[in-house]
């Protein structure tokens, strides 16, 4: 209730922007307000000149000022320093401090003029208010020099002295109206200066009610009690005790219209309306503001870490380099990426993890101080900075993380690129740091790379591939190349990996370490991966229709495969399109494609599986978490890494695990296959230890088809019998 009655009254405390609403509205209103006041007054005055030199009425100056000039001369000063103010806070214009001088000059005259008439003033026949009167004048001429030379020394656009004005306005507008109105009542004319100055004041600028009622009401009272000195109030006819100045100015001559009452209350209304229309006008405002404000938070900040995300970093960058006084011989692009971040996630959980990137962000936005810092994705971050003294701010910025890091260990890497002269491209600029940082990556020593030209070729192939997987695909220009795979039992070969290869005419042959790591980067990897399978298909089907040897392949998969394709349907429409017997076809998986639990890939797995083909544990040992992988999923085949092999013979620990591997396969139920074999000796010790299958260039190279059926034909490599002749009836 007492909220309400406070709301009402506009007691109430109004928010800043509330506030700011209502002062701009008051400093529009002041605008018109002033505008008219001033034209009015000039023409005012113009006519009384004219009027007093038609009339002669002997000493002009006398007259003058006997005739009220100091009452126009202050309401065009006050109406002049309004406007002054009014513009300046509006539309911030530097000319309006010349405004001063008029101001300044109708100021000193109506001084002048005011000393003049109280020094004469026992000589005349003045009473009380009129001296109030002349104190007023000279107060607020006063008053109004003084804002005058803060306006000319560029107060305008400043809040408090506008409003100082405003009320000097309103208090100087409304004693000119019932000074005019007074005198006009005595002679029996209408009181429409006062009127006019009431509306001006009380209805073009916006009060709190309570405010706008005391101005009103006081104001009307101060008019009642000076007209009640002119006419004997007791003999003026009243409404319900109130006066009737209607009525009561028919016996002083011509009548005023108005009846006071009704005008109080009239006025008094309209000044509530407008304040409470002005101010649902500002909530709404203030909402769509706020909402604005949050969506303009939310489209330019990242959600998690709070600081800036890419969206703002690009606009910001590319505005920076467009300047001419940015230095770019001085600036650099940074791309940071938290190595061995993935660990960290899976040993202590996403809320560790992202505390651990929100701690990221704190510390490079306080690094980097006054550089424009952003969240890029993930675990990584991007700085746009100054070139000097990058290196001791990336040194301390991975210090910060080696220290909060627990048994994960963690690394910073930092890549840098500085822009060329007139490279403007922030995404490209952001990508050769990218580029950068990932070449460093699982380098322990080095935690900051500038891209160089050596990169710069690297990169320039890496959107070589991106852009030209698809002609590459068009014009057969990826190969499958075959290895095969051993039976340790008869060192015959039951199988055979096929490997991507790209033969490309400016390049020449690439390996795939040149191109899968890119073409999954760009989630384009299913591309080539299609192809590799049709073409092995199709060297099946001429294998078969040939009666040549036929030797079941395996396909190298990537995770990425999984996602961006349905692989069953895949292959059931390639092995029904050639007409090849799923199990001469498997599947392999990279343990570090399973690292990641995904339900899909599970699904996937229990599908392929349950139609035929057998799904092969690809580089067994190579990441953190083999053992929950054989504990999540079932494969038929384990490929034991090469590095156990590598270790062969220089490290004692090589030759138990890989007894242990071999040991837990046999426990599986799944076939042991080791990778990487290159010496006899390596052969030997596989085929002892109970390994069923070998693969490696003690046997073969990868090479093409043809090369490979040469080797068997030559007699170099026998092929187990039972896959020797492929005859349709296999089929
Ligand atoms: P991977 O599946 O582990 O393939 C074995 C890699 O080891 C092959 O390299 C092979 O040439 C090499 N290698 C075989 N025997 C030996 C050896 O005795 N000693 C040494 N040092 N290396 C040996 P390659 O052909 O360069 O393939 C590299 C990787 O690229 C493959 O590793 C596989 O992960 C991936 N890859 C190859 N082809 C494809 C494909 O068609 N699709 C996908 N998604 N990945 C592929
Ligand atoms: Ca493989
Ligand atoms: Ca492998």
């Amino acid at each position: 209730m007492k909220e309400r009655i406070s709301k009402w009254l506009g007691t109430d405390k109004h928010s800043p922007y509330v506030k700011d609403f209502f002062y701009n509205a008051n400093m529009r209103a002041s605008i018109y307000m002033s505008i008219i006041v001033i034209t009015l007054e000039l023409w005012m005055i113009a006519r009384m000149i004219r009027t007093v030199i038609e009339e002669n009425l002997g000493n002009i100056i006398e007259r003058i000022i006997e005739n009220y000039f100091s009452n126009y001369f202050i309401l065009l000063a006050c109406g002049l320093l309004t406007l002054g103010y009014a513009v300046n806070a509006v539309f911030s214009k530097q000319w309006v401090k010349w405004l001063t001088a008029p101001v300044v000059v109708l100021c000193i005259s109506v001084i002048v003029f005011e000393i003049r008439m109280l020094s004469k003033f026992s000589e005349r026949d003045k009473t009380a208010s009129d001296l109030v009167n002349y104190l007023i004048l000279l107060t607020s001429a006063g008053a109004m020099i003084f804002f005058a030379v803060l306006l000319f020394r560029g107060a305008g656009g400043r809040k408090w002295p506008s409003m100082a004005v405003t009320y000097i306005f309103s208090f100087v507008g409304i004693n000119f109206g019932i000074i005019m109105s007074v005198h006009s009542f005595s002679k029996g004319d209408q009181i429409l200066t006062f009127l006019t100055m009431e509306l001006f004041v009380v209805c073009l600028l916006i009060w709190r009610p309570w405010m706008g009622f005391l101005v009103l009401t006081g104001s009307y009272l101060v008019f009642y009690y000076r007209i009640s000195g002119i006419v004997d109030i007791s003999t003026v006819p009243r409404v319900g005790g109130i006066i009737d100045l209607n009525k009561a100015a028919i016996g002083l001559g011509d009548g005023v219209k108005i009846n006071g009452f009704t005008m109080w209350l009239s006025t008094l209304v309209f000044c509530i309306a407008n304040y409470k229309r002005t101010l649902s006008q500002a909530e709404k405002d203030e909402d769509l503001v706020q909402i604005n404000e949050q969506l303009r938070e939310i489209s330019i900040h990242d959600e998690l870490t709070g600081i800036h995300n890419m969206v703002y970093f690009r606009t910001e960058a590319e505005k920076m380099l467009g300047y001419v006084t940015t230095d770019r011989e001085n600036s650099v692009f940074l791309f940071m990426d938290i190595e061995n971040f993935k660990s960290y996630n899976e040993k202590y959980g996403f809320l560790k993890g992202n505390e651990l990137l929100i701690s990221m962000a704190g510390f490079t936005e306080e690094i980097f101080a006054g550089s424009l810092v952003s969240r890029f994705s993930d675990d990584h971050f991007v700085v746009f900075t100054h070139r000097n003294g990058c290196e001791e701010k990336v040194a301390r910025l991975s210090e910060k993380i080696h220290d909060i890091q627990h048994e994960v260990h963690l690394e910073l890497k930092c890549g840098a690129y500085k822009p060329e002269p007139d490279d403007n491209d922030v995404s490209l600029a952001c990508d050769r740091a990218r580029f950068a940082c990932n070449s460093i990556k699982k380098r322990y020593h080095q935690d900051l790379r500038f891209y160089d030209k050596k990169l710069e070729e690297q990169f320039r192939l890496k959107q070589y591939i991106v852009n030209n997987i698809d002609t590459a695909i068009e014009n057969d220009d990826i190969k499958v190349f075959y290895q095969p795979i051993v039976d340790t039992s008869d060192g015959c070969i039951c199988g055979l990996e096929a490997l991507a290869r790209w033969k490309d005419p400016k390049y020449g042959l690439l390996p795939p370490g040149m191109f899968i790591e890119t073409l999954e980067e760009y989630r384009q990897i299913h591309k080539l991966d299609q192809t590799v399978i049709r073409i092995v298909c199709r060297d099946l089907k001429d294998a078969f229709d040939n009666g040549q040897p036929a030797v079941p392949a395996s396909i190298n998969f990537s995770r990425l495969d999984f996602e961006l394709y349905d692989v069953p349907a895949f292959l059931d429409e390639c092995v029904r399109e050639y007409g090849v017997p799923k199990e001469y076809l498997d599947v392999e998986i990279t343990e570090s494609a399973l690292t990641e639990n995904s339900g899909l890939l599970e699904k996937t797995m229990d599908v392929l599986r349950g139609s035929g083909y057998k799904i092969w544990l690809d580089d067994f040992g190579s990441g953190y978490s083999s053992l929950n992988v054989l504990k999540d999923y079932q494969f038929d085949v384990l490929k034991i890494d090469m590095k156990f092999l590598a270790g062969f013979g220089s490290n004692e620990k090589a030759a138990p695990i890989l007894i242990n591997i071999v040991d837990l396969t046999k426990q599986l139920d799944m076939i042991s296959l080791t990778e990487g074999v290159e010496t006899k000796e390596q052969y030997e010790f596989l085929g002892k230890i109970g390994c069923n299958r070998a693969q490696g260039y003690l046997f073969s190279k990868p090479c093409p088809k043809d090369e490979l059926s040469e080797k068997i034909v030559s007699g170099q490599l026998n092929v187990t019998k039972r896959y020797c002749r492929g005859d349709a009836a296999e089929r």
